[in-house]
């Protein structure tokens, strides 16, 4: 049973207790990832752990995952875009720098103890969306495909049609 979501986190407090939260939360709050979107309705699952390296500095490891509505760049039809994203951050505090982080981890620099779990997940969904959001088959160029022949189909009805008639007559 996964339980509601915290709105505001301490997420070095939930390292070191080793909390995991786990659960959705909904992509309409996370106004700085809409202009990417062209639908903000739409959950986000995380599944996250807090927890500690071997050196006993403050991590988080775990999955974000949602599936976008983007605007596909080529026929500018919407497209949907699965996020599967893995994080892997050490949770640093402010000031604090951290030169060896492990294989893999990126650095979490929070501005205060309590940050809000909406803004750290949105980060991640940030740092996940595609440079350019394409169809692999663009949907509308079937549809063009389909338009060309439905004019090959009305053809009679076509005046230019008639025009090289005309001219063929000559
Ligand atoms: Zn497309």
């Amino acid at each position: 049973m996964s339980k509601e979501l915290p709105t505001l986190i301490e997420p070095v407090r939930l390292a070191f207790q080793g909390e995991q939260l786990k659960g959705k939360v909904s992509l309409k709050p996370m106004s700085r990832l809409h202009d990417s979107l062209c639908e903000v309705e739409g959950e986000v699952d995380i599944d996250w752990l807090f927890t500690t390296d071997d050196k006993q500095r403050p991590t988080l490891i775990g999955r974000v995952q949602t599936q976008l509505k983007m605007l596909c760049q080529r026929c500018l039809q919407p497209i949907k875009w699965p996020i599967d994203a893995q994080v892997a951050l050490v949770i640093l505090k402010k000031g604090q720098t951290e030169d060896e982080l492990p294989d893999g981890f990126e650095a979490l620099t929070l501005t205060s103890a309590q940050v809000s779990l909406i803004t750290l997940i949105e980060n991640e969904l940030i740092l996940a969306l595609p440079i350019v959001a394409k169809h692999t088959t663009c949907p509308s160029n079937e549809y063009q495909l389909a338009e060309n022949f439905n004019k090959d189909l009305t053809y009679q009805n076509n005046p230019f049609h008639v025009l090289s008639e005309l001219k063929s007559h000559d």
